[in-house]
């Protein structure tokens, strides 16, 4: 089943997903003061709590109201697995309809990361990726996208200081679910993370990276790249059929014009595919015009395929390579490999059992 649910989940509308100045419209429909808005707000987004009963200068009344007509998300944590080599932690969640999604919390010198699914499943089919190898289930709704945050912030107690939409689902497909989520996650009286600490990761659908940076945000674009040529990206990737590398480079250059944010391409390296010299000097030729940075990605491989990682030495290769070009280039740590680190594969394992 495929719809947006953007705002109703068993037909009644998702409080969690009204942003304030629609919170206090609805106050005020339901005859309440409009601070009161303010205060219910503030005890989802910024306090976190998971139930009316914790809103405690909420009075009684107005919870009953609000439990009988809203839908209040919450996710059930099913699974925590942590990395005994880097702290990293993996986050298997369960939503109101029994769906699962995962998430990701990273420990970095500069605090926390994490790292957030935007669908269930996801219908873009790129060939080394396990979400997409039962396609789309849903979309996700702001509050879901929310929750995987809030409930790693509940569970370990930290602060969030950069939140990546790069889990499970493609972003630009679940586009105004997306923007939803950002306001909420950007507005001061909740986590007010800044624009500047979230980046939102695409596969590369032209039109919304259009619509995107005609916002101006703030917010870190990031590409799915993985080759430097159609053909060989059409084998990885089949939206690269719809959007050429032309189209999709263009789109990138006037993200840039509109925000002035440097564009980050992905790039996972997979053996004897993507990985050769020639790679390097096509890459070179075709984002060496653009401001930008590089991730290198060494691929994770998912038992359903056979893709084969790049050696470090190969990967370090490629990167040196690529700096000849001055062109900026980091080589993804590989977070959390002993936890079944690549998208999607925990839930899909878990499912399978
Ligand atoms: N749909 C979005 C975000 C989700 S995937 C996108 O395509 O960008 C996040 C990143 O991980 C993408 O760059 C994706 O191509 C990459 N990825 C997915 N599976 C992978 C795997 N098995 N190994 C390495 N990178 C992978």
């Amino acid at each position: 089943m495929v719809e947006n649910m953007r705002y109703s989940n068993n037909d009644r509308e998702d409080i969690k997903s009204l942003t304030l100045s629609e919170l206090k419209e609805q106050m005020e429909s339901m005859g309440e003061k409009p601070f009161r808005a303010k205060q219910m707000y503030e005890w989802m987004h910024k306090k976190l709590v998971t139930e009316y009963e914790e809103m405690t200068n909420i009075p009684a009344a107005l919870a009953d109201k609000c439990r009988e007509h809203y839908h209040y998300t919450v996710l059930k944590t099913v699974r925590v697995q942590e990395s005994k080599v880097d702290g990293t932690r993996k986050y298997l969640f369960e939503l109101a309809d029994g769906n699962m999604v995962e998430s990701i919390w990273m420990r970095y010198k500069h605090g926390n990361s994490v790292c957030i699914s935007s669908q269930v499943g996801c219908r873009m089919g790129c060939r080394f990726c396990a979400s997409t190898l039962d396609g789309l289930e849903r979309n996700l709704l702001p509050s879901e996208m929310l929750e995987q945050i809030y409930s790693m912030i509940r569970h370990t107690g930290e602060r969030v200081s950069n939140v990546v939409v790069m889990g499970s689902g493609e972003p630009m497909d679940n586009y105004d679910n997306l923007l939803r989520f950002v306001e909420l996650l950007t507005d001061d009286n909740g986590l007010h993370i800044s624009q500047r600490n979230i980046t939102v990761s695409t596969c590369g659908i032209v039109p919304k990276i259009r619509s995107l940076a005609e916002r101006k945000l703030q917010i870190t674009l990031a590409i799915s790249l993985h080759a430097a040529t159609d053909e060989k990206r059409i084998q990885l990737m089949p939206i690269a059929r719809t959007y050429p590398l032309k189209e999709l480079l263009e789109a990138c250059a006037y993200y840039f014009e509109q925000t002035g944010r440097r564009i980050t391409f992905e790039y996972s390296l997979v053996k004897g595919v993507n990985d050769t010299d020639e790679d390097v000097r096509q890459l070179a030729a075709l984002i060496g015009h653009l401001n930008c940075h590089v991730n290198l990605i060494p691929v994770n491989p998912i038992k359903e395929r056979d893709y084969v990682r790049t050696e470090r030495r190969a990967v370090e290769a490629f990167k040196n390579s690529l700096e000849k070009y001055e062109i900026g280039v980091t080589i993804r740590r590989g977070v959390g490999r002993d936890i079944d680190g690549a998208c999607g594969q925990l839930r899909r394992r878990y499912l399978e059992k």
